[in-house]
């Protein structure tokens, strides 16, 4: 089986999409290893988000990230890193993802799409050591 750093960022918490969104990982079949709100630290936006230092939208994406409490969470299950990207659709809100996802459904702007899931196997590794670090060690 496959881990997934899954973040419901500020704009999901705040709308009170936290139960819909876990109830959406929940009924794909994936099983939850760890949960937590919290308030993020702006060292741990800046190393989550480290590939995207050069970007434009880098110092609003810190100050989004940071501006209000998140859920940070494990899912866990066979596919797990695409099963959960598939849930969530495509980055931008409107123009990739579709109906039926969680951006899709819930969002209208690429900056705020609610849900962040891990890309890859080494970014759900990177990702999950530096939102839990006492997990699988
Ligand atoms: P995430 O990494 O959050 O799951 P993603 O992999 O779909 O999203 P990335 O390209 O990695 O998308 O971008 C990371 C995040 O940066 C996006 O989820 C979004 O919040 C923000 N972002 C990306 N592109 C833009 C943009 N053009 N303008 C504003 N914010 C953006």
């Amino acid at each position: 089986t496959e881990q997934t750093l899954v973040l419901i960022k500020p704009d999901g918490v705040a709308r009170g999409l936290i139960g819909d969104v876990i109830a959406r990982i929940e009924r794909k079949g994936l099983t939850l290893a760890a949960l937590e709100l919290r308030q993020v630290p702006t060292e741990v936006a800046a190393a989550h988000y480290a590939e995207h230092s050069e970007r434009p939208f880098y110092n609003d994406l810190l100050e989004f990230i940071t501006s209000g409490p998140v859920v940070a969470l494990v899912a866990e299950g066979e596919r797990a890193i695409a099963a959960f990207r598939q849930l969530a659709g495509g980055t931008d809100p409107v123009e990739k993802a579709t109906p039926g996802t969680i951006r899709g459904d819930f969002a209208l702007e690429t900056q705020f799409n609610i849900v962040h899931g891990s890309d890859s196997s080494e970014s759900a590794a990177r990702e999950i050591a530096l939102w839990f670090p006492a997990l699988n060690s």
